[in-house]
């Protein structure tokens, strides 16, 4: 990509430096070799930073599917504790990313090398920092995993009110020329009734809409979830974007309107991105509760008015099982892990 294009401010070009005489190809593939193939950005005190991604290939424990649990009842040891905290990671399968976020010390000491030292050259000058910027734009995927730090990296029409930081001056850039984004969050259960209850979509399921007005609103933020697909239109770059979601409660993912959550941001895809695919990662509904108006029941979704056959569409969804364990604060103040046999709501 051009890199001007993403921090259009003068600046001097260096030429006196042997590094910026090269061929841009040259410069591009040491970038390359500095940026991570993929990063989390967080926000810490009210400000935005980044953090390694160190989830491993194919690693999803303890997100544990089987049929044997790993560990049930009250947590007694150190590992239990841990699968505990694990359990419950809004980050989903990047929980590990998460602790390294947090800096957990076990983390912190596992991944040592797993550093932002990669950031370094965007503090040598202002060259080198719009032709990084512009390349992670085209190599990097970047992970978001809560509400709260996607509502702050959506572009939008107006200014965010939060103060602006180094990072937060970057990312304004580097979002708006990105070509893969990430979203795994695992949100609170109203997250998801909340914006039911303000769609389209409402349940004609009987027995879901008794559980899901049992929910009612609860003040869970879902404005940044709601602006995503308008956000969509500022990020003309983007190619692909994974979307892993999940929420807190032990009840059946069932319960999630998933047309309601979902379809907004699919409409306004088709109509302004005819490039980016998306796909989607959900749990399983349980065929006895599933139905046409609340959840998705194709595989994929082919581009409209193209012909193109179904399957090679540019809206995948992924079933998955979802984890059986599920972890509890019990009444006497004792963490414990909840085993589900079955699937049922
Ligand atoms: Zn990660």
């Amino acid at each position: 990509m051009d890199a001007k294009a993403v921090i259009p401010a003068s600046f001097n070009t260096q030429l006196q430096s042997p590094f910026f005489t090269t061929p841009s190809e040259l410069r591009d593939a040491i970038y390359d070799h500095l940026i991570p193939p993929r990063a989390h950005i967080i926000l810490r005190n009210q400000r935005l930073q980044f953090s390694a991604c160190v989830r491993r290939n194919g690693e999803d424990w303890p997100l544990h599917t089987g049929p044997d649990p790993i560990v049930k009842g009250k947590c007694r040891t150190a590992a239990d504790h841990l699968l505990w905290e694990r359990l419950r990671s809004p980050w989903g399968s990047h929980f590990r990313c998460e602790e390294v976020a947090n800096g957990s010390e076990d983390s912190q000491q596992e991944f040592e090398g797993e550093t932002m030292v990669w950031m370094n050259p965007t503090r040598v000058c202002r060259r080198m920092l719009t032709e990084f910027v512009g390349r992670m734009a085209d190599v990097i995927v970047l992970h978001v995993n809560d509400l709260n730090t996607l509502g702050i990296v959506l572009p939008r029409d107006s200014e965010p009110e939060q103060p602006k930081n180094k990072t937060s001056t970057l990312l304004e850039h580097l979002v708006g020329h990105l070509k893969a984004l990430d979203i795994s969050m695992r949100l609170d259960l109203s997250a998801y009734v909340n914006i039911e209850q303000e769609s389209d979509y409402p349940s004609k399921n009987p027995d879901l809409s008794d559980l899901v007005q049992r929910f009612g609103k609860r003040d869970v933020p879902t404005s940044a979830w709601t602006a995503l697909p308008l956000a969509l239109k500022y990020m003309p770059a983007l190619r692909h974007l994974d979307i892993w979601l999940d929420h807190t409660h032990p009840m059946s993912w069932c319960i999630v309107n998933e047309r309601a959550f979902l379809t907004p941001l699919f409409t306004m895809t088709l109509r302004t991105n005819p490039d980016l695919a998306i796909s989607i990662n959900l749990p399983k509904p349980n065929p006895r509760y599933q139905s046409p108006d609340r959840h998705l029941l194709w595989d994929s979704l082919e581009v409209l008015g193209t012909g193109q056959k179904s399957g090679s569409g540019r809206i995948r969804i992924i079933r998955r099982d979802r984890q059986r364990q599920s972890p509890v604060n019990w009444l006497d103040g004792t963490a414990r892990i909840n085993w589900r046999s079955d699937l049922s709501i």
